[in-house]
Parts: structure tokens; C-alpha cells; sequence
């Protein structure tokens, strides 16, 4: 008989967040640990205690789950915790913060199921946030010409920057969004748009995100009103607009808790996986 699964929760919050933990139980979790207010110098004792406990035959049934609101905290978190591994003395692990990464995962894979994004153009509205650079990630990591577009022309270089050091072969162009008619001049001709603003934020009038040329699908992932995308619906799920394929945050939610779920299963098919943006979108594509 096989050891029970352990999921240990490290939450840089001071409460940890009960929607990663009900959603582990929901993905088969027999026992979740826990952990809030976890920061990267106290992560080495929570490890020692994942890792020196079980044979290392049975080491993957216990994994780290990596969460809370910060995702930069939550990075830090992935990086210390990578390092107190050693030899076979490790367990999966899972980087959700904020779950920008199944989001994101979801928000491409909605994209991918209408447009080829190899030589596809596409624009990323609020691209510097936790989930937009992701999802600028995920896009040219799938092929597709990027332009992440932020209200600081400054910040929309740094994300090009950023996930251009992950991924040399990215095509990446920042542009600048700071009114509306520098954002209308970045998502001219684009075959994809999403947009990841903050909650509750219009970020472009219907008038001016449609144009002769597209886009084909647009994905907005803010539920709050207003919308980011004013036109879409926040329940719309591959809605059909006046010929635009829609996606708002809840139609996208779906997917989501999908991935969500077969990542925290993946875990504990072997104690050597990092699931991070690519691992999980990876996880995303087998998920129907
Ligand atoms: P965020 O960090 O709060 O904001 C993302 C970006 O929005 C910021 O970097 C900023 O970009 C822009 N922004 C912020 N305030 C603004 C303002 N007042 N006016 C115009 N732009 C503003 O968002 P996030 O955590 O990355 O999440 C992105 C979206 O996904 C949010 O709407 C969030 O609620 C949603 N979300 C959905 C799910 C889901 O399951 N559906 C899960 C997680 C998150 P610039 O300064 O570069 O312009």
C-alpha cells in the first residue's frame, strides 16, 4: 500500500488561502499541511521536514505547494526551497502564487484553441502584472510574436527583458499604453489580445479594440466591472462577438481549476518536479 499524499502549503500570507487548500483536497490530497507567513529564510526547516521523513521510494507522496497574494515573495519562496534539495533528497513542488500561473496557462490555452500561435501576433494589455508576464511568457514560448504593452513604457521593456532571459528565442516587442491611443496603436493588427489588468479596470472602449484586422480571440481576465475589455462578458466562454472569438475571467475560470487540479495529481507521480508557468501549461495542453 502506497503512503498517503501530503501536500504542504507554504503561503507567504498570514492567513493561508483556503481556496488552494480546497482545492487540493478536491485534486486527491489525503493531508495538507499548512504553512503561513512563510518566507524564504524559514523555508529550510519546513523542507528538512518534507524530505528527511519518508524512504526516498515513497518521497513522492509528499509535495510543496507554493501560494499566497505575492508572486514575487512566492518566486523567492520556489528559489530557496530548490536550494535546500539536494541528491535524491527532494519533492515536487508547485509555484501558484496568486494562481497566476494556472491562469495565465488558461488564458494561452483559450487562445491556442481558435489561432495557430506559431508566427501569430499577439498584444498583452497590463503585460507587467503577475499573471500578464506569464502570459507573455506562454505566448512566445508557443511561437507567437509578442507585444506586451504596459502604461510604462519603462516596465513594458523589463518584461521583455525578463522573460527574454528565460527564452532568447522570444519575439518581443514592448509598447507603450498610456492613453488610449497609444494602447489602440499596439493591438492594431493583432491576431490575439488579452488583456490582464487589475481588477475592476477598463482598460480599451469596444470602438477601439476591434479593427478590420482583428483581433481573432480576445481574452480579458479581469471578472470585476468594468471589465477590461469593454464588449466582453465575463461569463463569455469562446462567445462570438461580431466575429471576435470572446473569453472573460469566469469563461476562462473553468479551465483554470482544471489545470489547477492535474497539476497538484502531476506532483505525485515523482518527487523531482518543479511545476512553474511552462510546466503547468505543459499540464494544460493534456487537460481537456
Ligand atoms: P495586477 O497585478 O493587480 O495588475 C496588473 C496590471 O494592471 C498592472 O501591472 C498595471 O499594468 C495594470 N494596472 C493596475 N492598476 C491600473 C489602473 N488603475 N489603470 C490601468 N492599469 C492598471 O493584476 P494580476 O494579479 O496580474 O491579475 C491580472 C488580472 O487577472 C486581474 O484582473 C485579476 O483579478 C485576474 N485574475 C483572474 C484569475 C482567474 O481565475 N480568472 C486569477 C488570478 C487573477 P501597467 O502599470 O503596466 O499598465
Amino acid at each position: 500500500m502506497s503512503s498517503r499524499a501530503i501536500l504542504i502549503q507554504f503561503d507567504c500570507d498570514s492567513q493561508p488561502s483556503v481556496f488552494d487548500g480546497v482545492v487540493a483536497i478536491d485534486s486527491g490530497v489525503d493531508h495538507l499541511l499548512p504553512h503561513a507567513n512563510v518566507r524564504p529564510e524559514n523555508v529550510r526547516e519546513l523542507v528538512y521536514g518534507a524530505i528527511f521523513t519518508r524512504a526516498v521510494s515513497e518521497l513522492h507522496r509528499t509535495a510543496i505547494f507554493i501560494g499566497g497574494s505575492d508572486v514575487a515573495a512566492g518566486e523567492a519562496i520556489l528559489a530557496a526551497v530548490r536550494k535546500t534539495f539536494f541528491g535524491p533528497m527532494r519533492v515536487s513542488v508547485m509555484l501558484d502564487a496568486n494562481g497566476a500561473n494556472t491562469t495565465a496557462a488558461a488564458a494561452v490555452l483559450a487562445a491556442a484553441a481558435h489561432v495557430d500561435l506559431r508566427g501569430a501576433k499577439a498584444a498583452v494589455l497590463a503585460a507587467t502584472g503577475p499573471v500578464g508576464r506569464r502570459v507573455v511568457q506562454l505566448l512566445a514560448a508557443s511561437g507567437a510574436e509578442v507585444r506586451a504593452v504596459s502604461r510604462n513604457q519603462a516596465r513594458a521593456v523589463a518584461v521583455c527583458e525578463a522573460v527574454a532571459a528565460k527564452l532568447p528565442s522570444a519575439r518581443l516587442s514592448p509598447c507603450a499604453g498610456g492613453s488610449i491611443e497609444e494602447t489602440e496603436r499596439a493591438v492594431e493588427g493583432v491576431d490575439v489580445l488579452v488583456a490582464a489588468g487589475a481588477a475592476g479596470v477598463e482598460l480599451l472602449p469596444e470602438k477601439t479594440w476591434r479593427n478590420a484586422a482583428g483581433p481573432q480571440v480576445a481574452v480579458d481576465l479581469n471578472a470585476v466591472p468594468p471589465v477590461g475589455l469593454t464588449g466582453i462578458e465575463a461569463t463569455d466562454r469562446a462567445a462570438e462577438r461580431r466575429g471576435v472569438v470572446c473569453y472573460g475571467a469566469i469563461g476562462v475560470g473553468g479551465m483554470k481549476m482544471k489545470i489547477h487540479k492535474a497539476a497538484i495529481r502531476r506532483l505525485f507521480e515523482s518527487n523531482d518536479q518543479v511545476l512553474d508557468a511552462e510546466e503547468i501549461f505543459e499540464i494544460g495542453r493534456s487537460v481537456r
